[in-house]
């Protein structure tokens, strides 16, 4: 779907030999601080990410999200880090709707680097939103499946 992105992601297995998320923060130097849900820094957002706050990258996130969620979410911030440059914050919450261009590049992104495998056979019988509590992420993210 993004050749680019897909192209990216390789050559970040490639470089850091890793696709966990917390190492790929580790390796790049951006914070990660888990928050509670009612923290101003939020702005009412799953998370939210500032590319120069007090001189550090930085991402804040809710601290009652699950694993493999909380890894999608850091993965679409991390997306924001490197590939939309030109951004200088950006937040993630899982209702948006209406997503515009870079937050479908970013979920694109974090979907790919969270490699999921799926059993089609397994899955057949399943819908969508199954498939994607089955993977762990939220049902409003089940497009990714569909377009997969
Ligand atoms: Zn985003």
């Amino acid at each position: 779907m993004y050749s680019w992105i897909d192209d990216i992601i390789s050559g970040i297995r490639e470089n850091y030999n890793t696709d966990n998320v917390y190492e790929l923060y580790d390796y790049l130097e951006i914070k990660i601080h888990k928050i509670e849900a009612s923290n101003i820094l939020l702005r009412g957002n799953d998370s939210f990410y500032y590319r120069d706050f007090n001189d550090k990258e930085i991402v804040f996130i809710r601290n009652d999200i699950k694993d493999t969620m909380e890894a999608f979410i850091l993965f679409h911030e991390l997306a924001h880090a490197l590939l939309h440059t030109q951004i200088c914050q950006a937040a993630f919450n899982k209702n948006f709707t209406n997503l515009g261009k870079f937050e479908k590049q970013a979920n694109y992104f974090a979907f790919k680097m969270l490699n999921v495998s799926f059993d089609k056979v397994e899955l057949e019988s399943m819908s969508i939103d199954q498939i994607a509590s089955c993977i762990g992420i939220s049902p409003e993210l089940s497009y990714l499946i569909t377009d997969y």
